[in-house]
């Protein structure tokens, strides 16, 4: 353990790891420069979730109507409006998503966070890593509070950045678990998780035990930073 890194020594460890959640002592993920971002045009028989246009499709994660704004062809985060999801329900699919911090990163402690939801409630995170230090499963790219990235693929502020990810929903025998959710995700077009299992739902200082669920909304998260969104599409698998 190391007490000057951020972290915390009084939560739950992982199972099957020596490290607990938001463990101050676990290894930062090592930086890889990506060569840049993936931009890549939906596919034919891609579902667009947002083209540029407006929230067609998208809600208030709490119901209503979303509070976050469409500039420029961009969606971004209206701070204190709340997550967005949408409206219809994903299954097992490839997606694919765009975003970019604040520019000027500030001196918040942890700016530019945000957070794709895969199923409403697994967590990969979006941070800007180029401008804080945080613990290591709290990194961009982590599946928060549990799988840190393989590797640290971080554009600088502001840069528009990718995430590319193959999600498998968990599947359940009535209440039970039969099957553990499963992330692919590449992050500017490098591996950053291979057929990760989260051990349930993500959260802060804990993690979360699974609860029955089926196909369910992509959320996007409000954490108080005006990062901005485009060109988000899946593939049903
Ligand atoms: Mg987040």
């Amino acid at each position: 353990m190391t007490a000057d890194r951020p972290g915390f020594e009084d939560t739950p460890l992982l199972p099957g790891s020596e490290y607990r959640v938001h463990d101050p002592g676990r290894p930062h993920p090592p930086t890889v420069t990506p060569g840049g971002v993936v931009t890549q045009p939906p596919p034919a028989d891609a579902t667009v979730l947002f083209d540029g246009t407006d929230l067609t499709g998208w809600e208030a994660a709490d119901g209503g109507d979303p509070g976050w704004t469409v500039e420029d062809g961009e969606l971004v985060v209206v701070p204190g409006t709340g997550d967005i999801r949408t409206a219809d329900p994903l299954g097992d699919c490839q997606l694919h998503v765009e975003w970019a911090t604040p520019a000027d990163p500030g001196d918040a402690e942890y700016p530019g966070n945000s957070g794709v939801f895969l199923a409403d409630r697994y967590e990969l995170q979006i941070l800007d890593c180029a401008a804080t230090d945080i613990y290591a499963d709290g990194w961009v790219g982590a599946l928060y509070g549990q799988h840190p990235p393989l590797v640290d693929a971080s554009r600088p502020s502001g840069a528009w950045q990718s995430f590319d990810i193959v999600w498998r929903r968990p599947r359940f025998d009535g209440d039970t678990l039969a099957t553990p959710a499963r992330v692919t995700a590449l992050h500017n077009g490098v591996v950053i998780h291979e057929s990760v299992e989260p051990f349930g739902p993500t959260t802060y200082r804990d993690f979360e035990p699974y609860e029955p669920h089926g196909p369910a909304p992509l959320r996007l998260q409000d954490h108080d930073f005006p990062v901005r969104f485009r060109n988000i599409w899946s593939r049903s698998l």
